[in-house]
């Protein structure tokens, strides 16, 4: 079957699998439309059963003489792929944006460059992973890092270059080779993924891209019997049905979820950051896992606080993410925005107060207006779940045990954002909130070598620096008798 493509902002994508170091065609296809402008980006292999083994396979027959690289032999490579990101830069972008209705500058100047180092980061980081010795009276324990074998990688279409390379890089770099599913309703970047590392010289089969729908070509990825480890980042319902195939061949499984994080304001913090920052929590249309939803404020400097919130939110221009004064861009997809909507009316029809937003902007079909709600109980549906929308709750506190029991009080643990101007409150505060990641007097940044991850339903284990590789290797210990050789070498 001919392989097809498509040009997406003038850059030539295929829609179809790479399996095995070549593209593959299905004759079942899904359409892509993009949130930007409801435009066709052409329809898309929809792979099943059979790609999903075909890929699998492929990966299986890769992954010795992969394996038997090393780190340091895989180092090259790896720097070449995060180069070759680096350099289609613009087209990534290009194509992120009309695919998923991601801000273009934000993809050009923060997600390519992190895509990049997502790759280099964590094929540097494993060269020193075999460091590692206990001593211990009797033996010394040597700890190995070895290669698992293949990996499953799974992703949503928030932001589908960064959180795929973001597990891409370590799984690679650890020795194993991949099969990515990429998110139907962003599916184009990955694609692209696979040209980048053909051309940077990854052999044959060590990548391998199957497009499809969640429930199927995802559903039989993760049935497959070859697997070693699925990684996912996506949803808590979704996470619940993959673990039960992880769970019925004992495949290891990572997996990054849902969110609803607090964001509190102290009253001696600095409120024009906090302001600043709670308004940038609409940017792409509230479409960020980590996003504090939830705005907890001191009592005493709420009239204060929520002018200086407003007139930031005011400024989070609505309009085409290929335009620079753009903050919020569209909702994915017209089955999310009638979730979005559902969540916003049935806030209003159990009292919730609208402060600013509420509807649809004007912009076009899948824009939505900053929302803001106040008046909202604990137990409300609008302040216990994610919405994955531009849609924020306002609700005040009076002292820390309140703030702590009010962002404590839902079932997610992903993130938090705190504004504090009195550090000993502000750890405080952080060490009692149960979150991944807890942000103080800033958003957003980390090091990649920090942990990741999120607590309850927000997630199963932590990725980022050893961690990642804790997860993507078979660690062994070779625990050998101190003084037990009579010799030394060949
Ligand atoms: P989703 O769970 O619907 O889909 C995620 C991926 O899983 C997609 O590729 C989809 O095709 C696939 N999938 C769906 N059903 C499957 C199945 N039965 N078997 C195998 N694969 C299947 O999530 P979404 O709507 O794409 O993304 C939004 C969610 O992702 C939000 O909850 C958001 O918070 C979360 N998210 C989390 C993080 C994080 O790092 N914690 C980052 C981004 C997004």
């Amino acid at each position: 079957m001919a392989s097809t493509s498509a040009s997406v902002a003038g850059v030539e994508v295929s829609l179809d699998h790479w399996i095995g170091g070549k593209r593959v065609s299905s004759s079942d296809r899904f359409d892509n439309a993009s949130p930007v402008d409801g435009s066709d980006l052409g329809a898309v292999a929809a792979g099943g059963k059979r790609e999903a083994d075909m890929a699998v396979e492929a990966a299986r027959e890769a992954f010795p003489a992969w394996a038997a690289l090393g780190a340091e032999g895989r180092l090259p490579v790896l720097r070449k792929f995060a180069e070759g990101l680096l350099a289609r830069g613009k087209d990534i972008a290009a194509v992120e944006t009309l695919d998923n209705g991601s801000l273009l500058t934000g993809n050009m100047h923060r997600m390519v460059p992190r895509a990049a180092q997502n790759i280099s980061f964590f094929a540097e980081w494993a060269l020193g992973l075999q460091d590692h010795a206990i001593d211990h009276a009797e033996v010394v324990n040597n700890v190995r890092y070895d290669p698992a074998g293949v990996a499953a990688l799974i992703t949503p279409w928030n932001a589908p270059m960064m959180l795929t390379t973001w597990k891409v890089g370590p799984a690679l770099a650890a020795g194993n080779t991949i099969v990515i599913k990429p998110p139907e309703w962003a599916p184009l970047t990955c694609s692209l993924l696979a040209d980048i590392a053909h051309e940077a010289g990854l052999p044959a089969g060590v990548l391998n891209v199957v497009q499809g729908i969640g429930e199927d070509a995802g559903d039989a990825l993760v049935n497959n019997p070859g697997l070693a480890r699925i990684s996912f980042t996506g949803s808590t319902d979704t996470a619940k049905i993959i673990g039960q195939a992880a769970a019925r061949s004992i495949t290891g499984m990572s997996s990054e979820l849902g969110g609803k994080s607090p964001f509190i304001v102290c009253a001696d913090a600095d409120l024009d950051a906090a302001a600043q920052t709670v308004a940038g929590q609409y940017i792409n249309a509230g479409q960020v896992c980590l996003a504090g939803t939830r705005i907890l404020v001191e009592a005493s400097i709420e009239a204060a606080f929520l002018e200086k919130v407003r007139a930031a939110a005011a400024r989070m221009t609505v309009g085409d993410p290929r335009e620079a004064a753009t903050r919020v861009g569209p909702l994915i997809h017209p089955e999310h925005f009638a979730r979005v909507s559902g969540f916003v009316e049935r806030a209003k029809a159990a009292g919730a107060e609208v402060l600013w937003g509420g509807a649809r902007s004007d912009v076009g079909a899948l824009y939505f207006q900053p929302t803001m709600f106040a008046g909202v109980r604990a137990q409300d549906e609008i302040a216990q779940k994610e919405v994955f929308g531009p849609v924020l709750t306002w609700q005040t506190f009076t002292d820390d045990g309140e703030a702590i029991a009010i962002a404590n009080g839902t079932e997610y643990g992903l993130a938090g954002t705190l504004f504090c101007g009195n550090e000993e409150r502000a750890m405080r505060i952080a060490s009692a909130v149960v979150a991944g990641t807890l942000w103080v007097n800033c958003f957003f940044v980390r090091d990649l070598a920090a942990p990741f991850g999120g607590s309850r339903t927000s997630g199963v284990g932590r990725e980022g620096g050893t961690h990642s590789f804790d997860f993507y290797c078979d660690i062994k210990n070779i625990a050998v008798r101190k003084g037990s050789f009579a010799s030394k070498g060949n």
